[in-house]
C-alpha cells in the first residue's frame, strides 16, 4: 500500500457523511489529487486547523488502489495565509484562482512551477492586498497560470496565414486557435476579438519581467481590460465552462470594498471532480 507524504495547498473541501471530508489538494510532487480525510471534521489532533482554503500543509496518507481516493492520515499546518480570508478582494481573487486549478488541472500530474506560483500568489494576496497595482498583478498571475497550464497564447504572428505583427495594423485574438489572427483572416474566426498592439506588446514582455518590475508595473485600463478578456477566453475555451467565481471577483476588484468578509463567506458544492466549482452564496 504506497504511502504518500508531501506538501500541498488546500484548494477545495466537501462534506462527506457525518465526519469525513473530501479534500482536493494541489501537491508539490503529484499535482492535483482528490483525497478523503476519515474523521477529518472531528479530529483536531490529526487535522489541527489545517483544512482551510489556501492553507499550505504537510500531509501523510496512503493509496489503497490506483483509482481510489488517496486517504489522508494526518495534515499539519505550515502556512495558513489567514489574511486572504479577512479581506474581500483578496479572498474572491484567491477563490477565482482555486477554481482555475480545480477545473483546468488534470489529476496526478506534477507541476512544481504551478505549486510555486500558487505560493507566490497566496503570499501576495495575504500581504499586499491594497497595493496600488493590485489589478495589474492579478492580470500577470492570470497570464502566468495559463502559461503553466499549457495555454500560453501565441502573440507574434497570425496563426492562420503566418503574417507577422509588423505587416498589419489590426490583429484579433482567437481562443480556438490560441493566438492572433490578422484582419484578413478574421472572417474565418468569428469568435476572434480585436486586441490592441499595446496589449500584445505588454503581454509579450510580461513573461520577461522580474519581481521588482512586476511590483512597479501598472497596466493602462485598456491593456488591463484586453488582457483579462484574452486570458479568460482561453480559460473558458479549454475548460468548456464559465467560472462561477469570476463575476463576483470582477465586482470586488473594480469597486470600493468593505473591509470585513461577511458570514457565511462561501459554501462548497457536494460534488467532486475537476469540473465541480466552488459555490458562492
Ligand atoms: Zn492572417
Amino acid at each position: 500500500m504506497p504511502r504518500v507524504k508531501d506538501n500541498a495547498f488546500i484548494i477545495n473541501k466537501i462534506d462527506y457523511g457525518e465526519s469525513d471530508l473530501i479534500i482536493t489538494l494541489f501537491t508539490a510532487g503529484r499535482g492535483k489529487i482528490n483525497t478523503i480525510g476519515k474523521g477529518a471534521k472531528r479530529s483536531r489532533r490529526r487535522f489541527p486547523g489545517s483544512l482551510e482554503l489556501f492553507s499550505r500543509v504537510a500531509f501523510n496518507g496512503f493509496i489503497k488502489h490506483p483509482l481510489a481516493l488517496t486517504r489522508i492520515d494526518e495534515c499539519q499546518l505550515l502556512e495558513p495565509f489567514t489574511a486572504i480570508q479577512e479581506e474581500l478582494r483578496s479572498y474572491f481573487c484567491g477563490c477565482y484562482f482555486l477554481e482555475i486549478v480545480n477545473r483546468c488541472c488534470a489529476e496526478r500530474q506534477a507541476n512544481q512551477a504551478l505549486f510555486n506560483l500558487l505560493n507566490d500568489l497566496f503570499t501576495f494576496l495575504a500581504t499586499v492586498p491594497h497595493n496600488r497595482n493590485f489589478n495589474c498583478r492579478i492580470r500577470l498571475f492570470e497570464l502566468q497560470i495559463i502559461t503553466l497550464l499549457g495555454f500560453k497564447p501565441q502573440l507574434s504572428f497570425c496563426l492562420d496565414c503566418g503574417r507577422g505583427l509588423d505587416t498589419d495594423r489590426f490583429f484579433y485574438f482567437s481562443p480556438q486557435t490560441g493566438g492572433l489572427v490578422c484582419k484578413s483572416c478574421q472572417p474565418r474566426h468569428p469568435a476572434a476579438f480585436s486586441v490592441s498592439r499595446g496589449t500584445i506588446n505588454m503581454l509579450n514582455e510580461a513573461h520577461r519581467l522580474d519581481d521588482e518590475l512586476r511590483n512597479k508595473l501598472n497596466f493602462t485600463p485598456q491593456v488591463e481590460r484586453e488582457s483579462a478578456r484574452l486570458c479568460r477566453a482561453l480559460l473558458r475555451w479549454h475548460s468548456g465552462c464559465d467560472f462561477k467565481s469570476l463575476k463576483i471577483m470582477e465586482r470586488y476588484t473594480e469597486n470600493d470594498l468593505p473591509v470585513a468578509v461577511p458570514e457565511p463567506t462561501m459554501t462548497i458544492t457536494k460534488n467532486l471532480g475537476q469540473n465541480q466549482p466552488l459555490r458562492f452564496p
